[in-house]
């Protein structure tokens, strides 16, 4: 088959013939149709991700059609639709896994990162980490849902109750997470680079009722942020944001240092949480 192939982080994809995957006794052998292009992708060729192991097919926002199921697969059939997102396999047995966070599992596998993912005609994924997919969504609409929308509501959900919300970074998942934050009737507040006016004209069209630079105040403060940009000054500039007792999420795979900041800043505002998908 073909697929699109990164030997190493740094260089460029090459397109290559190798050899299609075989699905194992839990796997679905999957017939790509889409698959989505995540920031995590850039942070793969950047070398920023520790665990990555090369050469690599990247790509874990997949959407496609089985055309083969392992022996041990009994949830879904050949033929149905299936996504496959970025966390591919848990061990079952740490101590995270039994305690129902296979998300925090000491040894996962990632699709597109540790095991190969869906630039290529063909992709095997252990069916216990793959979800059907409704009829509802086309596969241009449905494979974004796999990374961005995932992350994006679980760091909506971290949110709680929170009725104001600073959305920081217009990429994908900001994208996804503010239609729906505005669709339960929260107020979502939009801030992107300075400067950055089709970023904050996106914001608009997402339904924020104000967008900024991140480093403005927003017109009032906020319940909670929810960080998307992997830029880890962004943290300070969002705990300023909030008001006491409020969160400041930060939903990315990766983030740039974090500069020092005085404590007050933690006693007198918010207090901050990671977001692990
Ligand atoms: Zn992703
Ligand atoms: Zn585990």
């Amino acid at each position: 088959m073909k697929a699109m192939v990164l030997s190493a982080a740094g260089e460029a994809l090459q397109l290559r013939s190798v050899e299609k995957p075989v699905a194992g006794a839990n796997d679905l052998l999957i017939r790509v149709h889409t698959c989505g292009v995540c920031r995590t992708d850039l942070h793969l060729l950047d070398a920023e991700l520790p665990n990555a192991v090369f050469p690599i097919i990247p790509g874990h926002e997949i959407v496609g059609t089985i055309v083969a199921t392992g022996s041990a697969v009994q949830s879904f059939r050949i033929g149905d639709r299936a996504g496959v997102p970025w966390l591919g396999h848990t061990c079952g047995q740490c101590s995270y896994c039994v305690a129902g966070q296979e998300n925090l599992c000491d040894h996962a596998s990632f699709t597109g990162c540790t095991i190969n993912g869906g630039y290529a005609e063909y992709v095997a994924a252990d069916s216990q980490y793959c979800f059907p997919m409704p009829g509802m969504y086309s596969n241009l609409e449905a494979a974004p849902l796999l990374c961005a929308g995932l992350i994006g509501y679980r760091a909506l959900r971290m949110a709680a109750g929170a009725k104001r919300i600073g959305v920081y970074g217009f990429g994908a998942a900001a994208q996804i997470i503010t239609q729906i934050a505005c669709h339960q009737g929260r107020t979502v507040y939009g801030f992107t680079r300075p400067g950055d006016q089709a970023a904050q004209q996106l914001a608009y069209d997402c339904g924020v009722v104000w967008a900024g630079s991140s480093d403005e105040e927003p017109p009032s403060p906020l319940d909670a942020a929810l960080l998307f940009a992997p830029a880890g000054e962004l943290v300070p500039q969002a705990l300023r944001h909030v008001h006491k007792g409020g969160a400041v999420i930060c939903a990315g795979i990766h983030m740039s240092d974090i500069p020092a900041f005085p404590y007050a800043l933690l006693w007198g505002n918010g207090g901050f949480a990671q977001s692990p998908i």
